[in-house]
């Protein structure tokens, strides 16, 4: 089957029509009607090259939601009809023992939807059952789609780490991932501030769940907040202040990284060692975390707040991403 789709031809090209041929459906696979796509800031990183992974043409798009229309003979948890959300992960060994402990997030066999593959941006994919997860009928699509990556990536960590409701914590960034942050975050019961370099999202953030609000490009900002927090969350695609950061947790606070800065991190060791610090980074979540997400989500009313555009304007909705202008996701429908 042919499916159509947009894909940059390049590094950092305009996107282009494209079409490719689609594997067979196998028999644990489904295929799915695209209906949102989100944009996640990854696909810009794909689309540049900054991680040096990316194949060309390459068709972004890793927060798909859609119509199941087919499945193969072994599928048990979907059928044709279901809504499905498919985030980054397209694969895994599916034998190791991050594989045997739904940790498939870890894998190292693990593949990704669009650098292993054709991604989102395009009028259906084939996918293994097993890495597409039904959408709770409480999740309108548009508001689901970004959840599939932006909403897993800033969900696993607070599972992972612990974060618990007495806890003052932080999120940096308030974009795509961050604004979904802060409503776990509200919803676990702590105390959030958001960190952003946008003054303009103050109320926003606030009322997304926020407690307080930090303009970090003023100065002296930062500096007021030391020692404040347990756990922070950086969402943020760009270098940052990192020892600022470290001085605003509390002892035995955590930083934990989930954007992809340009450089690597140049970090103090006597602010770690003394106050028994740790950093620490998250990658997206495994499928059974999915489903816990959308389940919590579902039911505390958490939904990525979002602007839509046709998928055929899919460039003009990649400028206002990278213009830092996306309140808070964009997403692309058909
Ligand atoms: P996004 O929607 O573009 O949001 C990023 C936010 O970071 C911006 O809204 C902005 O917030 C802040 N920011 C941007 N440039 C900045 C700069 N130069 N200095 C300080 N702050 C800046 O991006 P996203 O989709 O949320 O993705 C964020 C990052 O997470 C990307 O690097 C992406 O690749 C990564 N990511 C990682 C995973 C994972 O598995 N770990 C999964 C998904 C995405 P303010 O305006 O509030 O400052
Ligand atoms: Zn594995
Ligand atoms: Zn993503």
């Amino acid at each position: 089957m042919k499916i159509s789709c947009y894909a940059a031809p390049a590094k950092g090209a305009p996107l282009e029509p494209f079409e490719y041929e689609s594997r067979e459906l196998g028999p644990g696979d489904v295929e799915v009607r695209i209906t949102h796509s989100g944009i996640c800031h990854s696909d810009i990183h794909l689309i540049d090259n900054d991680w040096g992974i990316s194949k060309y043409p390459l068709v972004p798009g890793h927060e798909i939601v859609g119509v199941v229309t087919r499945t193969g003979p072994e599928v048990r948890r979907l059928k044709v009809g279901d809504r499905a959300g498919i985030g980054w992960q397209s694969g895994s060994c599916r034998k190791c023992e991050m594989c045997a402990t739904a940790n498939e997030n870890l894998c190292d066999h693990s593949t990704a939807t669009c650098v292993n593959g054709f991604g989102g941006y395009a009028t259906s994919i084939i996918m293994h059952s097993h890495f597409a997860i039904r959408i709770p009928d409480a999740l309108a699509s548009e508001n689901a789609a970004p959840l599939l990556c932006g909403g897993i990536t800033v969900y696993t960590p607070l599972r992972a780490f612990d974060v618990r409701p007495e806890m003052r914590v932080g999120v940096i960034g308030i974009g795509g991932l961050g604004h979904i942050g802060i409503q776990f975050l509200r919803a676990y019961g702590c105390e959030v501030t958001a960190f952003s370099t946008s003054p303009d999202k103050e109320t926003e953030a606030k009322s997304l769940g926020a407690h307080h609000f930090v303009p970090t490009s003023q100065p002296g900002a930062l500096a007021s907040v030391a020692g404040q927090y347990h756990f922070i969350l950086s969402t943020v695609s760009a270098d940052l202040p990192w020892p600022s950061y470290i001085a605003a947790l509390r002892p035995k606070g955590r930083l934990c990284i989930v954007g992809v800065p340009n450089s690597d991190l140049k970090i103090p060791a006597f602010p770690l060692i003394g106050g028994q610090k740790s950093i620490s980074g998250s990658p997206i979540g495994s499928p059974l975390m999915i489903r816990e997400m959308l389940d919590f989500a579902a039911r505390n009313g958490i939904k990525a707040k979002t602007e839509s555009m046709p998928m055929h304007r899919v460039n003009e909705a990649l400028a206002h991403v990278r213009a830092n202008k996306a309140r808070y996701r964009m997403v692309l429908t058909n």
